[in-house]
């Protein structure tokens, strides 16, 4: 037996490496597995270029675990290591990788600053055990078996052994008394099925029952037999071409990456880049308005097959972070910061290839089958609207199948909505004015009066709107948006058509403090307007200008501290409406008070204002009114 001492620095790295990845020290397995499909992978190569001797045989790797030894093994048939090998990868190469990366991070290891990938390979191993040895036999011909272990300590021994016949590497892990949890089935089946469950070699972890039937009726018999547990998918959806693939494939693959989801998805995006740099994966668009946990199921990163991490942070835009899938890159530099992420060429590459093909693919979808794409507008608009607020190239994309929903449900594109109202809503400084409304229910008065005028109607209720019509605004120039319940309806698109008042200046100014003094409430500013007789008497409007303020401060952005704005509401007196020529004519001042109040909590109905002492006095005195 040959005893060495690695050659590092520091006397003891594992004591540190342990309480610096504290959290992650689950990862051990995945770097191990990855070693064993690395292994067998190379294996596989130099067999198929006519390079190995003898027969490949099962490849597979077996987990397993031993309770009373405390072991847990990883059993590999790849290529193997010669001694020479295995002290030159092993002690030599990782040791210092693992010191190297010791070094480098020691500063940002609070452990939440580092993607899930530490680029400590083998030693992770040490997180876990006390002992570690690796039992390995090298593919080349002639070559002897060896064994290396290693208690953690800069010593290790190396030596010949005849304990193992078959080729491959054994890597067994003594298992750390404060680690007992991966002594534990369901902990190793939970972390397989975790890091490993779509990784291109098959994984062996325990074995199970399976009954099998043969023959018919009478002659039917079922046989118990034991089979190998297989743990993982070789060959999942996303390494396949898009051309191999049925749309029940791509849902069946949905539900393998999310056991729990029982909702199909709405349509996906197959991606698969080989230059500049090299990425594949699938993307789903789920079903938005009936998922209720949005975020449990997230889009998980691979690097060949191998899970990473589902915090797709920078590599996949913000405003795709709804969607569902796997993104699998070897070019994503994973043993890094998030900041240095952020600001990594290949990941801004990615981020922005990934705009891309989401955007395309949409296009293509609007524009090969549109009755569809308006069928799905509704679970998908806020992803898309989100995107057009936040990527100048999502939306010069964007713009051409964003849709707007009418209140009759018709649905046009930005330019088609232009195109369709101009000649009908253009006000008197040349704007075209796109009316909207937030809820066809709450605001059916105000859509009455807008259709009544032949204008159009869109239905815009996502919680970015405000934000939304704003961007719209300042890329079309001449276009405005007005919610239908922003100011009566004739001042909503002014097209300076003068109308008579029926009262005089004198007549408004001497009406105008008495409605004030009906009403008292200072959230109203009172508002004495000309418009059609056929208008209510009252109206109460938001101008567009505050009520977006408001809305935008509410959902981030716009002007600090609007959110907290008191509601303010604009009184609108119709001067030409019968009933206020009757309220000004009236000498009895008590009815003259009443028919004021009444006809402002008529409008605060109309905007579902009334509530509280207001409605109960409301219906008490139209009881009066009409006994
Ligand atoms: P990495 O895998 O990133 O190179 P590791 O520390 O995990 O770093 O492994 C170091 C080297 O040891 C590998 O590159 C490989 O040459 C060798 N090695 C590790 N595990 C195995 C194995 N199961 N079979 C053969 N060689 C292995």
């Amino acid at each position: 037996m040959a005893k060495g001492k690695i050659n590092v620095t520091s006397e003891n790295i594992f004591p540190v490496i342990k309480k610096f990845l504290y959290s992650d020290h689950e990862i051990f397995l995945r770097e191990l597995v990855s070693n064993a499909v690395d292994a067998t992978e190379k294996l596989k190569h130099l067999s198929t270029m006519g390079k190995i001797d003898g027969e490949l045989g099962d490849t597979k790797i077996e987990v397993s675990i031993d309770k009373d030894a405390r072991t847990l093994t990883i059993k590999d048939r790849g290529i193997g290591m010669t001694s020479e090998e295995v002290e030159k990868y092993i002690t030599d190469i990782a040791f210092s990788g693992a010191e190297e990366f010791m070094e480098k991070y020691k500063e940002e290891m609070d452990g939440k600053d580092l993607i899930g990938h530490f680029g400590l390979g083998f030693y992770s191993a040490f997180m876990v055990a006390e002992q570690v040895e690796i039992f390995t036999k090298s593919h080349a011909k002639d070559s002897v078996a060896t064994h290396w272990a290693c208690d953690g300590s800069p010593e290790y021994t190396i030596e010949d052994t005849d304990q193992k016949q078959d080729r491959g590497t054994e890597i067994v892990l003594h298992i750390d008394k404060d680690s007992d949890e991966f002594l534990e089935e369901h902990r190793i089946t939970e972390l397989l099925n975790k890091y490993s469950k779509f990784v291109p070699v098959e994984i062996k972890f325990g074995t199970k029952e399976e009954t099998i039937t043969e023959g018919e009726g009478d002659d039917k018999t079922e046989t118990k037999v034991t089979v190998d547990n297989i743990i993982n998918n070789t060959a999942p959806a996303w390494t396949k071409q898009p051309s191999e693939l049925t749309d029940e494939n791509y849902n069946s693959f949905y539900k393998e990456l999310y056991p729990m989801n029982f909702e199909d998805p709405l349509f996906h995006i197959h991606l698969n880049v080989d230059y500049p740099f090299n990425l594949t994966g699938i993307l789903y668009f789920p079903k938005i308005s009936k998922t209720m946990d949005l975020q449990k199921d997230k889009i998980q990163l691979y690097q060949n097959q191998v899970y990473i991490t589902d915090n797709v942070e920078n590599i996949v835009p913000d405003f795709l972070n709804m969607l569902k899938g796997v993104i699998d890159s070897p070019d994503i530099p994973l043993n890094v910061s998030r900041s240095y992420l952020q600001a990594d060429a290949a990941v801004k590459r990615i981020s922005g290839h990934i705009t891309k093909k989401v955007a395309d693919k949409l296009n293509s979808m609007f524009k090969e089958d549109r009755e569809d794409f308006q069928q799905k507008w509704e679970d998908i608009k806020i992803i898309i609207e989100y995107g057009m607020l936040s990527e100048q190239k999502f939306y010069d994309k964007a713009k051409k199948f964003a849709l707007f929903p009418t209140v009759k449900n018709e649905f046009f594109t930005i330019d088609e909505l232009v195109e369709k109202t101009k000649a009908n809503q253009t006000d008197k400084d040349g704007n075209t004015v796109i009316l909207y409304s937030a809820n066809k229910e709450a605001q059916h008065s105000y859509i009455e009066r807008a259709e009544e005028k032949g204008y159009e109607v869109v239905l815009l209720d996502s919680p970015i709107v405000s934000h939304l019509i704003q961007k719209i605004e300042q890329e079309n120039d001449k276009v405005k948006f007005v919610r239908v319940d922003a100011d009566a309806i004739d001042k909503l698109i002014d097209k300076d058509e003068p109308i008579i008042s029926k009262l005089s200046k004198e007549e408004e100014e001497t009406l105008k403090p008495v409605v004030e003094g009906a009403i008292s409430d200072s959230k109203y500013t009172v508002q004495m307007e000309t418009l059609d007789s056929k208008d209510l008497p009252f109206i109460i409007t938001v101008p567009e200008f505050m009520r977006r303020m408001k809305e935008q401060a509410q959902t981030g952005g716009g002007m600090m501290g609007m959110g907290q704005m008191p509601e303010m509401y604009n009184l609108v007196v119709n001067t030409n409406n019968e009933l206020i020529t009757e309220i000004l004519n009236e000498k009895d001042e008590d009815r003259k008070g009443r028919l004021v109040r009444q006809g402002f909590d008529l409008a605060k109905l109309q905007q579902n204002l009334l509530h509280g002492a207001d409605l109960t006095n409301f219906i008490r005195r139209s009881v009066d009114l009409i006994k």
